[in-house]
Parts: C-alpha cells; sequence; structure tokens
C-alpha cells in the first residue's frame, strides 16, 4: 500500500538517532546509563554532532519534567515514534513516574526490536518491575485482548508499547484505548525528530487527531526548521520555513494556545550558566559560528489545551 512505501528508510532514522544520543552521552553530555542498552554498536561522533544531540536531549527533557512535576499524579506520556528512545527507563528509574502511564508508539517492526532488546537486559527489565506487579508482553500479568493484540507490543502496568503507522489515527486511537489510555487526563505527546518524516497532509491529521482527542494536553515537538541545512546533516523531508508558520500551524488544527524557542534561545536563556561552562569542558571545541546557526535550525513547539494551557509558563521559562 502507499502507506508502506518508504517505511525501511524512514525507521532506519531511529538506528542513526540512538547511536548519536549515545555517543554524546559517553562524552558526558548527558546523563543516560540506559541508552547504550538500545545500541549495539557504539560510535564516536564529531563534537558538533554530540552538541546538536545533547541540546535535544535537554531541550526535551526539560519538557518532560516540567510536565511530570506539575501534573504530579495521573499524568500520561504518549511518544509518538518513539524509536529506541530510553527516557522512560531514566525517568522511572529517578523515582519520577510515580503515577505517569507511558505509552510509545512506533512501527511494528521497530517496537517488536525494541521490545527484544528489553526482554533480553535484566539492567532494563528491573527498571521496568520497579513498583509493579504485571510484567512482560509473554509473561504473567499480560492483559490478552482480541482484536488487534498483535499491535500491542508490550503492556505492563505503567508501560505500553503498541506498533502502528501514525498515519492511520483511528487504528492509532483503537489501540491506545485497547492498552488503557485515558482521554481526559492530562497527557504529553511527544514527537522528537518524527512529524519530519511524514507527508504534511498526514502529520496535520495526527496533530488535529491530538487535538481533538485528548482533553488536557500538551503536543511538544522537537523538529528541524528552515529547509536548508548547510551541514549536510540528515534532514526530513517535510520541514517548516520557520517557527510563526508552525505555530500557526498547531493554532489552526486546534490547540489553544503555542509556543516555539529555538535551541540558540534554549541554550542561552534555559540552561544555567554553570551547566554550559561543564559542557564546555567536555570536548575541545571551536566551532561556535555552525553551533549557533545549526542552534537556530532546531526548535521545541509546545502546543497546549485544556488544563495544560497552565504549563506554558514553566515549560518556556
Ligand atoms: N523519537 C525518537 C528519538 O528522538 O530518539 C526516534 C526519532 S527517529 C529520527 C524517527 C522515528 O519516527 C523512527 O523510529 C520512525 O520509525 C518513526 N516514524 C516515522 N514515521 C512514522 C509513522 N508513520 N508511524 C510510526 N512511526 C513513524
Amino acid at each position: 500500500t502507499s502507506l508502506s512505501r518508504g517505511n525501511n528508510a524512514v525507521q532506519g532514522t531511529n538506528d542513526s538517532s540512538i547511536v548519536s544520543k549515545c555517543s554524546m552521552a559517553g562524552r558526558g553530555y548527558f546523563q543516560d546509563p540506559y541508552l547504550q542498552h538500545f545500541v549495539a554498536k557504539t560510535r564516536r561522533r564529531a563534537p558538533l554532532i554530540n552538541r546538536g544531540y545533547y541540546v535535544r536531549a535537554k531541550a526535551v527533557d526539560h519538557m518532560l519534567r516540567c510536565f511530570i512535576t506539575h501534573t504530579g499524579a495521573n499524568s500520561q506520556v504518549i511518544s509518538l515514534g518513539a524509536g529506541f528512545d530510553s527516557a522512560y527507563f531514566r525517568l522511572k528509574a529517578e523515582g519520577l513516574l510515580q503515577d505517569t502511564l507511558w505509552f510509545e508508539v512506533d512501527f511494528l517492526e521497530t517496537m517488536k526490536r525494541k521490545a527484544a532488546l528489553i526482554n533480553n537486559s535484566q539492567v532494563l527489565l528491573d527498571v521496568l518491575q520497579l513498583g509493579q506487579s504485571q510484567m512482560g508482553s509473554e509473561g504473567q500479568g499480560h492483559k490478552q485482548t482480541e482484536n488487534m493484540e498483535a499491535n500491542i507490543v508490550l503492556d505492563c502496568s505503567d508501560f505500553k508499547m503498541v506498533g502502528v503507522d501514525l498515519r492511520d489515527t483511528g487504528h492509532l486511537e483503537r489501540c491506545l484505548k485497547m492498552t488503557g489510555v485515558d482521554l481526559t487526563l492530562p497527557t504529553l505527546l511527544l514527537s522528537e525528530c518524527v512529524m519530519t518524516y511524514i507527508e504534511p497532509k498526514s502529520s496535520s491529521a495526527i496533530i488535529q487527531w491530538a487535538a481533538n482527542t485528548f482533553t488536557n494536553a500538551v503536543f511538544v515537538t522537537y523538529e528541524q526548521i528552515l529547509p536548508n541545512d548547510p551541514f549536510g546533516m540528515v534532514i526530513g523531508i517535510h520541514t517548516y520555513p520557520d517557527a510563526d508558520s508552525q505555530e500557526k500551524r498547531y493554532r489552526e488544527l486546534g490547540w489553544s494556545s503555542v509556543h516555539s524557542m529555538n535551541m540558540n534561545h534554549f541554550y542561552t536563556n534555559i540552561l544555567d550558566l554553570e551547566e554550559r561552562r561543564r559542557v564546555d569542558t567536555l570536548e575541545p571545541f571551536d566551532e561556535y559560528e555552525e553551533w549557533h546557526l545549526k542552534c537556530c535550525h532546531y526548535l521545541v513547539l509546545c502546543a497546549y489545551r485544556g488544563s495544560c494551557s497552565a504549563l506554558s509558563q514553566d515549560m518556556m521559562g
């Protein structure tokens, strides 16, 4: 079908993401002992790449933490196009996810590969089991369901992995409901470097579906803007020219308020001086001009609805 065309290339973007994340964590930019369990062969990336992945990790982490600490009990995170991202494990091990349900969505093959890695790692299984009575995709406590059970790759009490194509929002919603999603709870929907791989018509449908489906929500998007990439990095096929047009797009698709900031702003205004100094000591680095230019090309956007609108001041600093 037309939906499956190009899926392999798009899924491959996850492998490159996770290797780069692992590289920057390995250099001490960002603390995440769980990333390495998702990477077969680690590689060392250039300092400019490490910095790019560092600022991305910090920006997304900042939004997740703001959301979790503010909403407190009973909230949900839905990571759309989650790939092999390890945020759930990192935050759970820190004790931050006491009352948070975490859903991950990606293509079925990607979710299956991720589940296999989790099942083969005692470190990851231990985190998954923290404070849980139920466990495992095949083990005890796994909820058997009639329909779509093939799409529910992992169904633990607080961590669900769903293998569906995001472009089929109806199917996505049915699968999420099957794993116990609550459409009224405060919900953070995350798309970290995902929307750019989806045709604008379909990504708009996803953004609109989320606005129409979740009463109290924040949609966090980390993405590249401006179509020209002067560094020859792998770029997505569908980028928006600037922050304003992205913000306008989310507003038109049903979100009540929308704010965004580029990574220069995030780095200088949200991260403190001490942290920036620490980063400067990690590797020899002198490509500051390239770094600032690159940071201008990435933004984190938050779109709010209902009770989550109150989060905007915290999230945007
Ligand atoms: N969000 C993760 C991260 O930042 O580490 C992964 C980012 S990776 C660049 C893009 C991910 O989006 C891939 O895992 C890919 O499979 C997923 N993706 C892209 N289009 C998708 C679609 N239509 N349905 C489900 N997943 C999709």
